[in-house]
């Protein structure tokens, strides 16, 4: 048996060549950064890929939630509903614009938030929704649409894990008023670190590309204290080479998500997120719940860490427990018990495009052992 080790996710890249030919220009150009050509054709192309309206560009995912969130102009102080059950950069960016997160629990099979607990957190100082497609598990799109419509509500979406999902055709890119994608190296599609805000509104367009330069307005004002979020063309290029691959990648993801789905389905104790109807999948993570299985989340942790297979128990603990959250009025893990109950007994396997039939098996067997 192989001890390699398996981490939890690898980065895919293109061939060493590809990515020369594509920086090639940029020697000539000297043209480094600030919304350069490769910024440009990259930014046309994901538009198309993703079946947006419009986008625009960052430095990394996180900033670009930021901006967006911002773009929109919500009262400060305003409530935005969230969820825990995610990233802390979600929970960070609602905090650093000034805005009071409002914690929603999650519903118990796909881990997204829950549409019927929505409202009764809605107050008069409510003004946004700010949903996760957690795992790459489409968020009920429609149940939370009808809510912000009825409330007359902003909803962004985190779509960091959605890259490439689908709803019926349409890209999980194009709901709500606006989207956040994360091209993080550890993300299903990446520009080393980089991310987008995908909106409706054509009127954000001079906002976003104004708030991601420092808020410059022309060569000559200053519009608010903005900061610096560009995406460079070196980022960009490496966009551009693994957009080629993309749709390769997320089938070989697809066959090690198939394999697993055959060792683990239908034992007892195990937990997996079924297929979602309508949902062409990203496969960008592989989540797997341990309730009542004859060992725990925990145990599980160390015997595969052992055997150097490197899982991660995304996503504990709940941002709503986080020291710098649990002082909210509105924090505390107790109060979305669901996430809670999930975020004790969860672990996400290694999962990428180059995990071989073998290293399923090997991870299947251990946890099954
Ligand atoms: C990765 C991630 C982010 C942040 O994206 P970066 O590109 O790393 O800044 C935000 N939200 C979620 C859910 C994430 O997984």
């Amino acid at each position: 048996m192989s001890n390699k080790t398996i981490n939890v996710t690898r980065s895919s890249m293109p061939e060493f060549d590809e990515y020369c030919a594509e920086i090639r220009c940029l020697w000539d150009s000297r043209w480094l950064t600030n919304a350069g050509s490769k910024h440009r054709q990259l930014q046309q192309q994901l538009e198309a890929y993703l079946g947006v309206p419009h986008l625009a560009l960052y430095t990394n995912g996180h900033l670009a939630l930021e901006n967006v969130i911002a773009a929109m102009d919500l009262p400060a102080g305003s409530e935005v509903i969230t969820t825990p059950f995610t990233f802390v950069s979600t929970t960070n960016a609602i905090l650093r614009c000034g805005l009071v997160p409002v914690f929603c629990d999650v519903e118990d099979t796909f881990y997204t938030m829950d549409p019927g607990k929505i409202e009764a957190l809605i107050t008069e100082k409510t003004a946004a929704i700010v949903p996760v497609h957690v795992y790459g598990n489409l968020c009920n799109v429609e149940a939370i649409g009808a809510i912000a419509r009825k409330h007359d509500l902003k909803v962004i979406y985190d779509a960091a894990h959605a890259f490439g999902a689908r709803l019926h055709g349409q890209g999980v890119g194009s709901f709500g008023d606006a989207a956040m994608f994360s091209f993080h190296a550890t993300k299903v599609y990446h520009t080393i670190e980089g991310g987008c805000a995908c909106y409706h509104d054509d009127a954000l367009t001079d906002t976003l590309n104004e708030r991601r330069n420092f808020g410059l307005h022309g060569q000559e004002d200053c519009l608010y204290a903005g900061g610096n979020a560009k995406m460079s063309e070196f980022q960009a290029a490496m966009g551009i080479c693994n957009l080629r691959h993309i749709d390769g990648e997320i089938a070989r993801r697809g066959e090690a998500v198939a394999h697993y789905r055959q060792r683990l389905e239908g034992i007892p104790g195990i937990r997996l997120c079924p297929a979602q109807e309508g949902v062409t999948p990203n496969h960008a993570y592989f989540p797997v719940v341990f309730d009542g299985y004859r060992f725990t989340r925990d145990e599980i942790f160390e015997k595969l860490k052992e055997n150097g297979i490197i899982a991660r128990k995304y996503f504990y603990p709940l941002t709503n427990d986080y020291t710098c959250m649990s002082h909210l009025p509105t924090g505390g893990a107790h109060k979305t018990p669901v996430a809670a109950h999930i975020a004790a007994r969860v672990l996400t396997l290694p999962l990428f495009a180059d995990l071989t039939a073998q290293d399923v098996d090997r991870i299947c067997d251990i946890i099954l052992g």
